[in-house]
């Protein structure tokens, strides 16, 4: 992938900010007129109404003016626009929103009338609005290393500038709705096959390319056979069919309705542009209403929120990672990937080797070019002579859950630690509280609890402890951001904020499996509710000994009952069967599937079962200070365990179901006080 460096607006002679504009600058060579997008105080474009605006009235010009064609670019080494400016739409409801979105369409299609040559020339993420602004150009000259993409579906909408009408257009519309309905980017290479750009250049032609747009010598692909054969309604209705079912297996339509939109719309109106054109604007601001929607966006801002405040260097160049377990390998191949130098150690040889070989595969998985793929791995150093240790500016401790090993590698480190390097922990249940004690500086020592995968998991909890110095903490949240990861600042305690509020979720199903509940009838109730994964299959999963060690750290730790974990669960362990890792646990996976399908009909009480005691414990963090706030609960556990997005987390949940304290004093009463409502609740708007 080309890195875009080359770009700078200072470079384009005589580009001027024209009166009144703040997000353009114009620059005229050889009568191609060239206009910039630069938003100011920012290093990302995003589609505003100021923007469109703003090119509204450049455009009025341009008509008047006439030059040989008008060039769209923009002046971001990032990219020509990462999409809508959401911080505009995420509060516009109903006639608000229709006419904010009519007003778009217009300036859009003011420019797709432009009686001369548009050219957009687009480089980096060119995605949702910043692709629908290139997709109403005659040509699209992308520069290598463009992605370009709709990724709207990810907060419950569809593209709404035009761009369903427009990309189904253009391309084969099968492929131009998948990428509409997966969110996927195409990259460079795939964007030029797929006939959504004209050309594909490096940067050094793009003068050329634009040029040769201006004269007409740039050719479309158009979308092909498939294209002229889905013109017909019955076409499209044989292949919506098949969308839909499709869209249901992963997003059921109760919960997301915008693939569902997504089809109709194009099903209905795929064969007449101007009629599409009006429903998109209709079924967007339709969907922008849905409680889906409003959550998702929640999810996004939450997402911002995490990451805006660990901004900032972090002095954290050489990280050395002890262990290269499960989760040390991939914390370390994924530091390489992100630009750190890593060592890594472990008492065995072959963990290291898995190291790489886990490296290169993360980097196939995200489609690194070869010369990227080769830098991190020439970033990632196995370590068995553990020189690193003396070298990092942070070392990540990922050995065995077992206090005395950790105690005594701590003990190795006091002599061998470089002056103010940090010490972070990746432990998930033990107490920071004592780890401390062995730690050779203890205001430089943390947890860094990373979630597996760490390649696929975004969360990172950064966990303090009363000796930890702010500064630690400051430079490990920002670490954790510098990598790419989203870090939730949590206290010491039990479970720390994620695996404490998450563990009754498989504590109760451990229990109505006890009772006789059905397993799969459990998954699939949670599966129906949101969840990524039903609590049966999840236990599995985690291990069905991690989750009797988590059980018996929650009850010790906690001053709040919790659910008896049943006596047939040790057995099982005993007998080695531990879940998904042995090929055998709840589930045999031998001979047995875990469900992926939702419940159609689930039964409420067993849903509540299952969701509110996680709520409870989401109030009892709150109440406790274990999260700053709400937000970073709902946020962390969206991000740490993929918690029902669509919900807005557990406390939002709750805040917007209104009676969870009232039916779990009712679940307390049949089944128990673990279900009595946290004191947290009378505080709780
Ligand atoms: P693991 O058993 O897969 O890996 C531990 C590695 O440490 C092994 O490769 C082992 O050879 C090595 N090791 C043992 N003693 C060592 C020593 N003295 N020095 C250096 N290396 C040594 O364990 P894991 O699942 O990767 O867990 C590591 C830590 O991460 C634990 O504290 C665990 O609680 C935590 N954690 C695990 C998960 C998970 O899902 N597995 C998730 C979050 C956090």
């Amino acid at each position: 992938m080309t890195l875009f460096n080359e770009i700078d607006p200072d470079d384009a002679p005589g580009a001027t900010r024209p009166p009144e504009t703040e997000n353009w600058r114009r620059a005229e060579t050889d009568g191609l007129l060239t206009l910039w997008l630069d938003c100011p105080g920012t290093s990302t474009n995003t589609i505003s109404e100021t923007v469109l605006r703003e090119l509204d009235v450049l455009l009025d010009d341009a008509k008047q003016a006439q030059p040989r064609g008008v060039a769209l670019r923009s002046a971001k080494r990032g990219g020509f626009a990462a999409g809508a400016d959401i911080d505009g739409f995420a509060d516009l409801r109903g006639q608000g929103a229709t006419e904010m979105l009519q007003q778009g369409h217009d300036v859009l299609d003011k420019l797709a009338a432009l009686p001369v040559p548009t050219i957009a020339v687009i480089h980096g993420a060119t995605l949702g609005g910043g692709l629908e602004l290139a997709l109403a150009c005659d040509y699209r000259i992308g520069v290598e290393g463009v992605k370009v993409g709709f990724p709207e579906i990810q907060l419950g909408l569809h593209p709404g500038l035009g761009g369903t009408v427009r990309l189904t257009q253009l391309i084969d519309p099968v492929e131009a709705m998948q990428m509409m309905l997966t969110g996927r980017s195409a990259h460079d290479r795939k964007a030029r096959r797929l006939g959504i750009l004209d050309a594909l250049v490096p940067e050094r032609h793009v003068e050329a390319a634009m040029d040769a747009a201006a004269n007409g010598k740039l050719s479309h692909d158009g979308g092909g056979l498939r294209a002229s054969a889905l013109r017909t309604r019955a076409a499209r209705s044989l292949a919506a069919n098949r969308m839909r079912a499709e869209a249901e297996k992963t997003a059921p339509n109760a919960h997301f309705p915008a693939p569902f939109a997504l089809i109709e719309l194009w099903e209905r109106h795929g064969g007449d542009p101007s009629a599409m054109q009006q429903a998109e604007v209709r079924s967007f601001c339709d969907l922008l209403d849905s409680a889906t929607a409003q959550n998702l966006i929640r999810v996004f801002f939450l997402r911002r929120r995490l990451k805006s405040g660990a901004t900032g260097p972090d002095g954290i160049d050489h990280v050395h990672v002890i262990g290269a377990g499960a989760m040390g390998a991939e914390i370390a191949a994924w530091a390489a990937i992100q630009g750190r130098r890593v060592t890594i150690e472990d008492v065995a040889l072959a963990p290291l080797g898995e190291t790489v070989r886990r490296a290169t595969e993360i980097c196939g998985k995200r489609h690194l070019g070869g010369i990227e793929t080769r830098d991190a791995l020439d970033r990632l150093m196995p370590d068995p002579d553990r020189l690193g240790r003396a070298r990092a500016d942070l070392i990540i401790e990922a050995a065995p859950e077992k206090m005395e090993v950790k105690e005594k590698i701590y003990g190795e480190l006091a002599d061998q630690m470089k002056p103010g390097a940090i010490l972070a922990t990746n432990t998930s249940s033990l107490p920071l509280s004592s780890l401390v004690t062995a730690a050779p500086v203890p205001g430089h020592f943390a947890g860094l609890h990373f979630f597996n995968p760490v390649s696929k998991m975004p969360l990172v909890e950064v966990v303090s402890h009363d000796l930890a110095s702010a500064d630690t903490l400051d430079r490990l949240a920002r670490f954790a951001n510098g990598i790419d990861r989203l870090p939730a600042r949590v206290k010491d305690y039990p479970g720390f904020l994620v695996n404490r509020v998450l563990a009754p979720y498989m504590m109760e199903a451990l229990a109505m499996l006890d009772e006789g509940h059905d397993k799969e009838a459990l998954d699939r109730a949670a599966l129906a509710f949101g969840m990524p994964m039903g609590p049966v299959t999840l236990a599995d999963s985690v291990g069905l000994d991690i989750c009797l060690e988590v059980a018996l750290s929650l009850r010790e730790g906690l001053d709040v009952p919790v659910a008896e974990t049943p006596g047939w669960l040790q057995d099982m362990v005993d007998k080695g069967h531990t879940g998904r890792k042995a090929g055998r646990g709840l589930y045999d996976y031998e001979t047995e599937k875990p469900p992926k399908v939702p419940a159609d009909d689930p039964d409420q009480n067993v849903i509540d079962r299952l969701i509110l005691p996680m709520c409870n414990a989401a109030v009892e963090c709150l109440r406790k200070g274990i999260a700053e706030d709400a937000d970073t609960v709902d946020g962390a556990l969206i991000f740490g365990t993929g918690w029902a997005p669509f919900r807005g987390g557990p406390l939002h949940y709750a805040r917007v179901r209104r009676d969870v304290p009232d039916v779990l004093t009712k679940l307390a009463a049949q089944h128990g006080p673990r279900f009595a409502p946290d004191p947290g609740w009378d505080d709780f708007g």
